[in-house]
């Protein structure tokens, strides 16, 4: 049977990275869903799953590659069996974040199946990055990081999240 592959993430806000992640991963599988959830290891994120979805559609997207929020996807009543988990790695300093949420995926969700793809080209891209720009308003390295449409986002969030 055909894998569900997914690529889940909390996209808070989704990056330039993220895209380069998903488009990497369409090089290998026919189609892609991003998932956007809600990290449990990480608080006060800026973004909901709905409009981290919305703020995915700021991004020319390839067609084979569907954004859902996390309680979309979960309807659709999934067969964990099924699904293949892409994530994304940019250096070995990532490894160990990634094995606490294989591990997460595993026990609570049965999720067995997990791939990484290595991908340096925006390895100092990051949804953290991008929000700590918008604090300082340093417009250069937003636009280094995310869309025009999701710098504006961050802008206006930045506000609300001295
Ligand atoms: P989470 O909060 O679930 O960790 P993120 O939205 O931070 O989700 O990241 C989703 C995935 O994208 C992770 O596997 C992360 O390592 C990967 N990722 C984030 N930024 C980049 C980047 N610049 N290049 C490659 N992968 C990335």
């Amino acid at each position: 049977m055909d894998p569900i592959v997914i690529l889940p993430g909390s996209f808070d806000p989704p990056t330039l990275g993220h895209l380069a992640l998903a488009r990497k991963a369409l090089e290998i599988f026919p189609s892609l869903i991003v998932v956007c959830s809600l990290n449990p290891n990480k608080s006060g994120q800026w973004f909901t799953p709905n409009e981290a979805k919305g703020l995915w559609h700021s991004y020319d997207l390839p067609e084979n590659l569907d954004v859902r929020t996390i309680d979309e996807f979960s309807a659709s009543r999934p067969d964990p069996s099924r699904i293949l988990m892409v994530r994304g790695l940019r250096s070995a300093a990532d490894v160990e974040e990634e094995k606490r949420t294989m591990l997460y995926n595993h026990r609570f969700c049965g999720i067995t199946r997990f791939l990484y793809i290595f991908n340096d080209e925006y390895v100092d891209v990051s949804s953290t990055k991008a929000r700590t720009a918008a604090r300082a308003g340093n417009a250069e390295r937003l636009n280094r990081c995310v869309s025009p449409v999701v710098a504006a986002a961050l802008l206006e969030r930045a506000a609300l999240h001295p």
